[in-house]
């Protein structure tokens, strides 16, 4: 075996790749995980909100272009965990009906070609593996789970439970939003998590978030049979003659460029970067991308409609961890809209530095510091649909170019409606209905960034399926034209739902782990024997 032959190759070390590459890792198999960026550094600049909304120093540096040829700057991170390094660990699971084909006001949102009982079992191991903290039987919308949550529900601060009351007396069902922190609020002396006022957005600088690199990557490295090549950028996959197989995978690494080869080779670079990996991979047998006959690479690119809204209420919010509120009551409809509205929830608490950033509309008697203290920061999201003519492509000098039309806004609009009205039926003791002033949309558009939700929960560019003619990949996540390639990100997704998607990524790179794991001839007794030695050798 050559030196740069291995079993699997994995590229990218987010949500999808880094909880593949977690799994395969006991296998004994000889894994390779290639990622473009490095680890995120440690220092106090990673809670320090205007290094990182304002300055947005983390961000990756490139620029892509939009539908009309201007540069936009994607609020995106490069980084060993890719976006979950930031991200808030709000970890939903998708809800049953949403596996299933639905009407929306905009048009239909289409089925999944497996059912939510399919990737029921993998949602467990997720939440297990990523430490979720939530409580079953809340949710209205919740779907069926065989075992509870392996963490109760992190608490609500005071603010945050007088507005949970006040929505349960105006007849909703809030709930404790399910979160990937690790918190021992029983313990809190041992607590990894301090609970803290920079999560949602921010890398953790004590590593108490579930993010993959802490939970996925930095495990699976200590399997001597895994490595893991950092600032490490692929730049194109190479097919044998006959088109069949990806045979090269050709690396930019310290400026030198490098070539890697695997019986399997796994893209996991984002939904955006996977499709642009995959269309700049072109060749004589892939003449429009690899793995692109059906012409679907790239298209049907989706982000979810969000906004974030703050209500300002005479109370202060001194809420520190905000993230714990959630609201599905409109998630299917409503008495008098009946198509899917989407979920209301919460961002992190927003200070008066980060709304320089993005500011909303000021509230009459109001500054910016004072909106700050008293805002609740709501994140309201909606499915957008599937449209072909949203997509990635490659233009001029290789750059990417992101076209997104918004679609299926009126339910967006609606959600808003409702939350305007359940905030006005909010009774505080001290200041009664009057203590709520309003309800201002913070701008997500600042200069040329397209929406930061833009691309933050990309998704649904390499959708999969059961007929080539419409999807990228089949079932199990595998290119219908290439029998070695596979994609585990957000690419597969063939509609988006209008929950957080990262738990649902990560369910299905352990589900298309084990489908490897089988294709590999991994035994299931060595596999175990593997994890538990390894388990036993790291605990010495
Ligand atoms: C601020 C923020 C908050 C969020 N909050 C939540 C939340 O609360 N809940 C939730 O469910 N989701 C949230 N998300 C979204 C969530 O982070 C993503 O859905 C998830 O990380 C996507 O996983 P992925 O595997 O598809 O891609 P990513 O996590 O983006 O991983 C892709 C990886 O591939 C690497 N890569 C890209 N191109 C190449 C290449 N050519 N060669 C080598 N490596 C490459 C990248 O550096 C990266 O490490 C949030 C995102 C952001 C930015
Ligand atoms: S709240 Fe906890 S997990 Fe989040 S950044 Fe703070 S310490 Fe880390």
């Amino acid at each position: 075996m050559t030196k740069n032959r291995y079993d699997v190759i994995i590229i990218g070390t987010g949500a999808g790749g880094g909880t593949l590459a977690y799994h395969l890792a006991p296998s004994g198999k000889r894994i390779l995980i290639l990622e473009r960026g490095d680890y995120v550094p440690r220092e106090k600049a990673n809670w320090d909100p205007q290094v990182v909304n304002v300055d947005a120093h983390y961000n990756a540096k490139e620029s892509w272009l939009d539908k009309d040829g201007k540069d936009l700057h994607p609020h995106t991170n490069y980084y060993v965990g890719g976006n979950t390094k930031f991200y808030g660990a709000a970890l939903f699971r998708l809800r049953k009906e949403d596996f299933g084909e639905l009407r929306h006001h905009g048009g239909i949102s289409p089925a999944w070609p497996l059912s939510y009982d399919d990737l029921e079992p993998y949602y467990t191991q997720a939440e297990n593996l990523y430490q979720v903290h939530g409580n079953r039987g809340e949710d209205p919308t919740e779907p069926p789970a065989k075992s509870p949550y392996p963490w109760p529900a992190v608490s609500h601060e005071p603010r945050i439970q007088q507005l949970s009351d006040d929505f349960a007396r105006s007849g909703l069902k809030p709930f404790h939003v399910p979160v990937g922190v690790m918190l021992d609020e029983k313990n809190p002396h041992k607590s990894r998590c301090i609970r803290c006022n920079t999560c949602d957005g921010f890398a953790c600088l004590v590593g108490a978030k579930s993010d993959a690199q802490v939970v996925c990557i930095d495990e699976a490295i200590k399997h001597s049979n895994v490595t893991l090549l950092t600032n490490s950028l692929v730049t194109r996959l190479e097919t044998d003659s006959s088109g069949r197989e990806v045979k090269s995978v050709i690396v930019e690494r310290n400026g030198n460029v490098e070539t890697y080869s695997a019986d399997v080779v796994v893209v996991s670079c984002g939904a955006i970067n996977s499709a642009a990996l995959l269309l700049r991979s072109a060749n004589d047998k892939h003449p429009r991308g690899l793995a692109n006959r059906s012409d679907i690479v790239g298209r049907h690119y989706m982000g979810h409609t969000n906004s974030v809204m703050m209500a300002i209420s005479k109370c202060p919010n001194p809420t520190i961890f905000q993230k714990t509120l959630g609201v599905n009551d409109f998630y299917f409809g409503s008495k008098d809209f009946e198509y899917p509205m989407g979920h209301i929830s919460f961002v992190g608490k927003l200070d008066a530095i980060t709304l320089k950033a993005g500011a909303p509309a000021i509230a009459p008697n109001f500054t910016l510091e004072l909106m700050a203290k008293h805002s609740l920061d709501f994140w309201l999201t909606s499915e957008d649909l599937p449209d072909p003519n949203n997509r990635v492509t490659i233009g001029r000098d290789g750059k990417i170019v992101l076209e997104y039309t918004p679609n299926n806004l009126e339910a967006h609009e609606r959600l808003q409606g409702k939350l305007k009205q359940a905030m006005k039926q909010t009774n505080c003791a001290m200041h009664g209905q009057e203590c709520h002033q309003g309800l201002f949309g913070r701008n997500l558009y600042v200069g040329q960034r397209i929406p930061l939700a833009g691309v933050a929960h990309q998704n649904g560019t390499i959708r999969f399926g059961h007929d080539p003619k419409t999807s990228a990949l089949d079932v199990n996540c595998k290119a219908h034209e290439v029998d070695n390639l596979y994609v585990v990100d957000g690419s597969f997704f063939p509609s988006s739902a209008a929950v957080n998607p990262a738990l649902t990524i990560m369910a299905n790179a352990l589900r298309v782990g084990d489908h490897l794991m089988k294709r590999l001839g991994v035994s299931e007794t060595a596999y175990e024997r593997n994890r538990q030695d390894h388990e036993l050798a790291v605990s010495r």
